[in-house]
């Protein structure tokens, strides 16, 4: 079956990267593109397992070389998608789950037009901001930065294919498995499926 892409952003403290975690717990047909980041490690954060911890040097190197499918400045640090993941996942039969930013969501809907694109909001901005003070792996000018971002980076959400409010974690990620369950049976996306049940019948896709 052709691979799907499926692209999500959040205003951080959204919960995001935990409703990650767990769809690719429970979805193992989904490859997580691990991105390359300036941005130096926080907390328990290890390179190959969260990001590609690299240099500035480094990024503008790979920049040069044309090794990313998207990138953007957020916070201050760059962040890049490698080629490479999309063509792995294709190799592997897998559809992928890119966890990027609003203007890296844009990039790659230009390049991949059928690509999914999910929106994920806390349902609050009260609750955004206790999420973001109690992770505690931020300075408070960092916070401040990110909760001015976040008001700005909301208004995004009308970019976007859906919208799954982090209310409960267990419901949002029903809801993500859902969609991503939905979108692979697209009848745009089952020509390989549908090809040899139709030359049973003696037909031609
Ligand atoms: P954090 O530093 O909190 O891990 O991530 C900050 C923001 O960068 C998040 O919105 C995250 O989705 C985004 N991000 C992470 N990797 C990439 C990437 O490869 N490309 C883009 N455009 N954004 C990314």
């Amino acid at each position: 079956m052709a691979s799907a892409v499926f692209i999500i952003s959040a205003p951080s403290g959204s919960g995001k990267s935990t409703l990650v975690r767990k769809v690719l717990e429970l979805d193992k047909g989904l490859n997580f593109s691990i991105s390359y980041t300036t941005r130096p490690p926080r907390g328990q954060e290890t390179t190959g397992q969260n990001y590609n911890f690299i240099s500035r040097e480094e990024f503008m190197r790979r920049l040069d070389s044309d090794e990313f499918l998207e990138w953007a400045e957020v916070f201050g640090n760059f962040y890049g998608t490698h080629c490479s993941v999309w063509d792995r996942a294709r190799k592997e039969g897998k559809d992928l789950l890119l966890d990027i930013d609003v203007q890296g969501a844009q990039q790659l809907k230009e390049r991949i037009p059928d690509a999914v694109t999910i929106f994920v909001l806390a349902p609050s901005q009260e609750v955004l901001e206790q999420r973001l003070r109690a992770r505690s792996e931020d300075a408070e000018p960092v916070i401040r930065k990110r909760l001015a971002g976040a008001a700005k980076e909301i208004r995004n959400y009308h970019y976007y294919d859906y919208v799954v409010v982090n209310d409960r974690v267990d419901d949002a990620v029903e809801t993500l498995l859902a969609v991503i369950r939905a979108e692979r049976v697209r009848r745009q996306r089952m020509d390989e499926r549908i090809r040899p049940i139709l030359s049973s019948f003696g037909e031609q896709l």
